[in-house]
């Protein structure tokens, strides 16, 4: 008998689990669950709230996990609609004796409401690990745009969202501040910051592509997002809008209000009437999350003429580091969504994100694993975003010191911040890979080096540990 391959590709219907399993939710209607008003009103924002949904089932463990991790670790507050908490252990209700566990298994809660054990106790956080990992402050050209590759910028319109992700990006501006982590704050009115965005993109032809972004466009009145967007529709060289949310997953019912369809048909018209391309980016991690709901709303998006809905989900272990489970979700949201897998991102440096964080090595394997069972164009790319480059595929590095866990990437453009960097474009740039994830000898190597603090001392951390592999491989050649 031949071996079966690695996975096997099923047809899946997609399901709404049932949320009377939870004890608060048992009366709520179907009218009710589909109303973003009783959504955005029953988000789940304490741990007194969390307890209220899930009645006295969960052992008290799981409670004081959450608390330690909320004082100790978190860098994101809890913030988590129904819908959300809905596709935590979906079979399971909370009063069932298997709840507990299943609950501190789920993916889904894995990384949207972390708990203590969930993170390294040897070494939570990388030495490079840092707030704004990829330095996006550092290259904006106005508040909250950052102009990091040729021709496109990042727009942060807002700094919040409908439900907060425990490994954000941008937690040092996205939410609200936690004991570990006091939030960075716009100073700018959002009007003032509107009016510099948009006139910096009037007075630079070469940007071509926006992507519109925050927090998350979901909360913001639609009133003033299309706004926004109509100012940015006038803008001749913007050929390319991209609209972040992922609110369509954790909010769908948003993106089915009456008003905000209309408006979008509305953007969809004049775009297409100028020939510029808006499309929607999501965020989904698991196929889980990828309900009738979130089907529904894609569809209601698509329906308006714009562009496209794809995914960009966040690489994570525990989570969906694992082909089979990518597959599963890439095939949950190419069959029944319309959405389109795109990327996958390895989950950035940031504290205490060592538990999520897979090597280069693993995201290369993975990407292989997913080659040939998507169609092409539906088969997502794997990318590291690397800090002072920006995304990379996972192949493309230029060199990868596996023994210290460091990979060497290169860069074909400057950003704002490099413009007479005559270095910028030959010099290579690191990234680092969980350290726990090392052979021995490379673990030991770290825990001889002393703390960096400063871009000098990671230069020269990277040239110690290149040495030592130089003199590691000169010995076994001698
Ligand atoms: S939705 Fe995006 S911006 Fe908001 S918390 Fe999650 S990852 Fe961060």
């Amino acid at each position: 008998m031949s071996p079966a391959d690695p996975y096997v590709y099923q047809a899946r219907e997609l399901v709404e689990p049932d949320w009377t399993r939870f004890p608060a939710w048992r009366q709520v209607t179907t009218a009710e669950w589909e109303s973003v008003q009783w959504q955005r009103a029953h988000c789940v924002k304490t741990i007194g709230q969390l307890r209220a949904v899930l009645g006295d089932g969960i052992n008290e463990r799981f409670y004081a996990d959450l608390e330690r991790d909320q004082a100790e670790r978190a860098t994101m507050s809890m913030l988590m609609p129904p819908q959300m908490v809905n596709t935590m252990v979906p079979g399971v209700a909370p009063n069932d004796p298997q709840a507990t566990e299943a609950l501190y298994a789920d993916p889904v809660r894995r990384y949207m409401l972390p708990v203590f054990p969930d993170r390294r106790i040897d070494r939570p956080s990388h030495p490079y690990a840092t707030r704004d990992s990829l330095h996006e402050q550092d290259m904006w050209v106005a508040e909250g745009l950052t102009h990091r590759y040729p021709t496109k910028v990042l727009a942060e319109l807002l700094p919040t969202c409908p439900q907060y992700c425990g490994h954000c990006t941008r937690m040092d501006l996205v939410g609200n501040s936690t004991p570990q982590v006091i939030k960075l704050r716009f100073g700018a009115k959002p009007v003032d910051r509107y009016d510099a965005m948009i006139d910096y993109l009037r007075r630079s032809p070469g940007v071509r592509d926006v992507v519109v972004s925050g927090g998350d466009v979901a909360n913001m009145p639609f009133t003033n997002l299309e706004r926004f967007l109509e100012r940015l529709l006038e803008i001749d060289n913007i050929r390319d809008i991209r609209l972040a949310t992922k609110a369509l997953m954790g909010l769908p019912q948003h993106w089915l209000q009456a008003e905000v369809r209309a408006g979008m048909e509305r953007l969809g018209a004049t775009a297409r009437d100028r020939g510029v391309q808006i499309a929607i980016h999501t965020h989904v991690n698991h196929a889980n999350s990828v309900t009738p709901l979130v089907a529904k709303a894609t569809r209601a998006m698509l329906d308006t003429g714009i562009r496209d809905v794809r995914n960009q989900g966040v690489l994570m272990a525990g989570v969906n580091a694992d082909a089979s489970q990518l597959l599963d979700l890439c095939f949950a949201l190419t069959d029944r969504t319309g959405i389109l897998p795109y990327y996958f991102y390895m989950c950035d440096m940031i504290p205490f994100s060592e538990h999520w964080r897979v090597s280069v090595a693993e995201a290369q394997r993975l990407q292989h694993a997913l080659m040939g069972y998507l169609p092409g164009f539906a088969t997502p790319r794997i990318v590291c975003d690397v800090p002072f480059v920006g995304k990379r595929w996972v192949h493309q590095l230029a060199d990868y010191d596996r023994e210290h866990g460091i990979s060497y990437w290169t860069k074909n453009y400057r950003t704002s911040i490099e413009r007479d960097d005559l270095e910028a474009l030959t010099r290579t740039y690191a990234y680092y890979d969980p350290i726990h994830t090392l052979p021995t000898e490379g673990q030991r190597w770290w825990e001889r080096q002393t703390a960096p603090d400063s871009r000098r001392q990671q230069v020269a951390a990277e040239q110690a540990a290149r040495a030592s592999r130089q003199a590691a491989t000169a010995q076994a050649s001698s």
